[in-house]
Formats: structure tokens, sequence, C-alpha cells
């Protein structure tokens, strides 16, 4: 795995080409469809899966393109039952 240096870090804040990644993993069965994740996304692509039911009966929430995330961990932050872990790259 390719570790940022200090010099990728201050690229990505300065609006530089490399853009920082990261992956989002749903344990969705324990999803209780409460919404929160997907208001504190900043590239906007948490949302919750009107197509699914988990096995608490609700729709849980999931990634509409998960090659956008950016690893900020907000989504996994807020998330009231730790539904959420991010890895970063
Ligand atoms: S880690 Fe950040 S960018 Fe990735 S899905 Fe969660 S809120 Fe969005
Ligand atoms: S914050 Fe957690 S429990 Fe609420 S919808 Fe998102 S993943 Fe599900």
């Amino acid at each position: 795995m390719e570790k940022n240096t200090n010099s990728d870090y201050e690229s990505i804040i300065r609006g530089g080409s490399k853009v920082a990644k990261g992956k989002a993993i749903f344990n969705e069965d324990i999803c209780k469809g409460c919404e929160l994740c997907t208001t504190v996304c900043p590239v906007n692509i948490v949302a919750m899966q009107k197509d699914k039911i988990n096995v608490k009966g609700y729709h849980p929430s999931g990634l509409t393109d998960e090659e956008k995330c950016v690893g900020c961990t907000n989504c996994a932050l807020i998330c009231p039952d730790c539904v959420i872990t991010v890895e970063r790259y």
C-alpha cells in the first residue's frame, strides 16, 4: 500500500490532483435506517438503499459511488450503532 507523504496532503489541501482515497464498509444488517450518515458525506455518496431491506426490517444505508470516497470517516463517526468502518489508503 502506498503511503501518503506530507507533500501529498499539502497537494490535497491546495486542490492538487492527488485525492485522498478511502473505503467505507457497511454492516448492513445492524443499520436502523436513521439516515444520519447521509447528512455528513462531503462527496454526497451515502444514501439509503430503498431497494433493500435488512434483517431488522429497515432500508439500510450504503454508497452510491464507492470510488468517490475520500476516507474522511464522517459517516462512521456519526453512526450511533457503529455500522460503518472506514479504511484509508
Ligand atoms: S468516509 Fe467520508 S467520503 Fe467516505 S463515504 Fe464516509 S462520509 Fe463519505
Ligand atoms: S447512521 Fe448508522 S444506523 Fe443510521 S442510517 Fe447510517 S448506517 Fe444506518
